[in-house]
């Protein structure tokens, strides 16, 4: 098989790229070793920045987000027993986010993609990426048993944490950075109507909780446990007592039980991997990323690094000039890092670190009361929070 742009990976990144490339007339062809029902069952994230919606609309995967997302206008942080919200437009000059489902993201990418897109393959597994350096990079494949390749002009990285296009950067020119969390969530979803309006993050002694949704008749909730923590450990009424333990105020307020569906732990990770390009192999999102969800950064992330490298290969379809996919290693990376601070200064500052001294949990109480009671540092976060500009 030939193409011009050979996309490795069919989750958000590698969906999202297949569309915008199509949309400026620029042929790709998406391998993805999975099956359609399990990208499209996978739980991951759910809260989309105001850009990211943006995108979505502009590509025509908006419309079932419009009908069934829920668009909120803040979140509400809890400590010391107290409320405090925290209110997007009026700090951001009118932005918000959506509540949609990354499962819902991908099911909707993938039903375009299939009815009027280039090729999207499923069960199709990138072995190896050859000649990166070459301007024919080859990537080597296997696709229902059968073992194929695929000559591209470009090959881009969309694989994920776990995939085999990062490795195609030799290891002399790759740089990393890498920070691992003393503490994971247990996640849980559960059919049951939310108990909150809008996200609560919640710090506490006895550790974090974020109260979430995906509709509104499901619930995603969230509990900081130690690492290596089993979740046959934490029977139903075990995470909601713990739950309610950690969301408790002075006050009316209520967390509405329900039965529980799913139940998993997730480490907490940052890492980076520099440069985001090399010869004729870019990488975008996770396969260049991890960031902890307490900023609700890695889909938008891997959104945002596909809607630069799309203005990348429009401007080299219209003008011939490879200026910007030159610079889309520095363009993502600047933005990466912005996002990289973020959610390591919400996983800091919410989260008990069992390692940590007295001193650093009064810091942490010090810097949310700061936000609760400044506008400018309210405002700093929720620009953050809905997201920076593309740059
Ligand atoms: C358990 C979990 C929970 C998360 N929760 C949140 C959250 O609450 N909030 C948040 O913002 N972010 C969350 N994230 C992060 C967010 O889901 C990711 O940032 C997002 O999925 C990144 O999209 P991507 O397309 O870059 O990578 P992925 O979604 O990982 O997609 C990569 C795709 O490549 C495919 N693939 C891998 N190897 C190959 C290969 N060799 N050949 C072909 N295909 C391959 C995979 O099957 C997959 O479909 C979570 C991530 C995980 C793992």
């Amino acid at each position: 098989m030939r193409t011009t742009v050979g996309i490795i990976g069919g989750g958000p990144a590698g969906l999202l790229l297949a569309r915008l490339l199509h949309a400026e007339g620029v042929d790709c062809v998406v391998l993805e070793s999975r099956t359609r029902e399990y990208v499209e069952q996978r739980q991951r994230a759910g809260i989309l920045e105001q850009g990211t919606v943006d995108a979505l609309r502009d590509c025509g995967a908006g419309t079932r987000m419009d009908a069934e997302g829920l668009v909120h206008e803040g979140i509400e942080l809890r400590f010391d027993r107290q409320r405090h919200r925290i209110d997007f437009p009026s700090l951001t000059g009118g932005r918000s986010v959506m509540v949609y489902a990354q499962t819902e993201v991908v099911k909707d990418l993938v039903a375009l993609q299939l009815a009027d897109g280039p090729p999207l393959l499923f069960e199709a597994q990138a072995i190896a990426v050859e000649k990166p350096e070459s301007d024919r990079p080859v990537v080597r494949f296997t696709h229902r048993g059968r073992e194929q390749t695929l000559e591209c002009e470009y090959v881009i990285g969309c694989d994920g944490f776990h995939g085999i296009a990062r490795a195609a950067v030799p290891a002399a020119v790759r740089r990393t950075y890498e920070r691992a969390y003393p503490y994971s969530w247990l996640g849980i979803l559960a059919d049951v109507p939310p108990s909150c309006e809008e996200l609560i993050y919640a710090r506490g002694e006895r550790g974090f909780a974020l109260n979430s949704m995906r509709s509104p008749t499901v619930s995603r909730l969230y509990l900081q446990v130690p690492n290596g923590t089993d979740p046959a450990d934490w029977p139903d009424d075990r995470i909601w007592d713990e739950l309610d333990a950690r969301f408790a105020v002075d006050g009316d307020w209520s967390l509405e039980r329900g039965p529980v569906t799913a139940k998993s732990v997730t480490p907490m990770r940052s890492y980076v991997t520099e440069p985001m390009r090399y010869g004729r192999i870019l990488l975008a999102g996770d396969a260049a990323h991890i960031v902890p969800p307490t900023g609700a950064k890695g889909l938008n992330l891997a959104v945002s690094d596909v809607r630069i490298m799309a203005r990348a290969f429009a401007e080299l379809r219209r003008t011939g000039s490879a200026a910007l996919l030159d610079a889309y290693s520095d363009d993502c990376l600047r933005r990466v890092w912005q996002a990289t601070r973020f959610s390591y200064e919400m996983t800091t500052m919410l989260h008990t670190d069992p390692e940590a001294q007295a001193f650093e949990g009064r810091v942490q109480l010090a810097r949310l009361h700061r936000i609760a009671a400044s506008g400018a540092a309210a405002a700093e976060l929720a620009a953050n929070y809905t997201g920076l500009p593309l740059g």
